[in-house]
């Protein structure tokens, strides 16, 4: 594990591009951070290119410069010093990033999840943040970047979206000093509340109804879940981006203990979301299927078919459940 100190030491010293990326299917942790690091980087002087694989999703083409986020490609590793940032191992920053990855230069990665796998040349992680873009705050006072407006609303967006809003477990004292420091700068909080929580698309809000149609409930009350079939997607027309934060519906019934979100992905390819709601760890639980996460939001992509996984994932779940009773 390295320091804040030795990480920033190393990036003072670093002459070539920086290269910022971070996880698939992005959410508000992974692109702020990767902006706003980005972006102070860049106030430093040096050449960045900031990277993720499946772009910026529409809802979060807000944020400040995001347009400056684009698709990898194999030169922008090459020799390169690369940052990850929110992946806690190296697929999660796309499966055709693993070969370039392993040409890069140095490989400093930058991480809050519990399940980190220390891929890094520099491992920066901290499981105690409550948003990867936490880290990156730190990081960046730590090298004297001054936090304007856009960066501190990136940050800002990173702290919000992976609190959900200040509700989660890992809302420390240090989120809302962070927070509050972030709106000392004089960010645009309306815009934000805005572009979060009420543009949201409609085809969200269709999936959501799909969703409790279909929601189950185990005999127990403990555990919760929706599926998503491939039709279901297609004839909404909608993207994985329109199914952020829908698994907490299931969540949220009272008694459950666990939701889970079943996306069929591909014929033999199971995206799934899980949250806990106080005992049952799901970063453990997601593991066990490849996956993994926090103590309390974690995921996994299981190669069998949907029927498959449901049986088998909800059985993982309630054994979970028993265990931690
Ligand atoms: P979500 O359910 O929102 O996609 O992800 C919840 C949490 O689990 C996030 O912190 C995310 O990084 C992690 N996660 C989601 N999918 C995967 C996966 O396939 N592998 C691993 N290791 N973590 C995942
Ligand atoms: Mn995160």
């Amino acid at each position: 594990m390295s320091s804040l100190q030795e990480v920033a030491q190393l990036l003072r010293a670093t002459q070539s591009p920086i290269t910022v990326i971070g996880h698939t299917n992005p959410d508000g942790d992974t692109l702020g951070s990767t902006l706003a690091f980005g972006l102070g980087l860049q106030k430093m002087g040096k050449k960045v290119t900031m990277l993720n694989i499946d772009g910026v999703p529409e809802i979060y083409r807000f944020l400040p410069e995001s347009d400056r986020i684009v698709i990898p490609e194999a030169t922008h590793f090459l020799n390169r010093v690369v940052v990850c940032v929110d992946c806690s191992d190296p697929k999660r920053a796309g499966d055709e990033v693993i070969p370039w990855l392993a040409r890069a230069g140095t490989v400093i990665n930058i991480d809050h999840h519990i399940s980190n796998e220390f891929f890094g040349t520099v491992n920066l992680v901290d499981s105690e943040a409550a948003s990867a873009g936490l880290i990156i705050m730190e990081l960046l006072k730590e090298l004297g970047v001054m936090i304007d407006p856009d960066i501190a609303t990136c940050l800002y967006v990173s702290l919000v979206t992976d609190t959900g809003s200040f509700r989660y477990s890992n809302t420390s004292p240090r989120a809302h000093q962070a927070a509050a420091e972030l709106l000392s700068t004089g960010l645009d909080q309306d815009v934000v509340n805005r572009e979060l929580y009420e543009e949201v698309p409609l085809t969200s809000l269709r999936l959501i109804q799909a969703g409790l149609d279909n929601l189950q409930l185990s005999p127990c009350g403990k555990v919760a879940w929706m599926t998503f079939n491939r039709q279901v997607m297609e004839s909404l027309n909608a993207k994985d981006e329109h199914l952020e934060g829908v698994v907490n519906y299931a969540k949220s019934i009272k008694g459950v203990e666990v939701g889970i979100l079943f996306r069929e992905s591909g014929e033999q390819l199971i995206k799934i979301s899980f949250r806990s709601k106080s005992t049952v760890n799901v970063s453990d639980l997601a593991a066990k299927f490849g996956g993994g996460g926090h103590v309390r939001a974690a995921g996994c992509r299981y190669r069998v078919t949907l029927a498959e996984a449901v049986e088998n994932v909800v059985a993982a779940a309630l054994e979970a459940v028993l265990e931690t009773k």
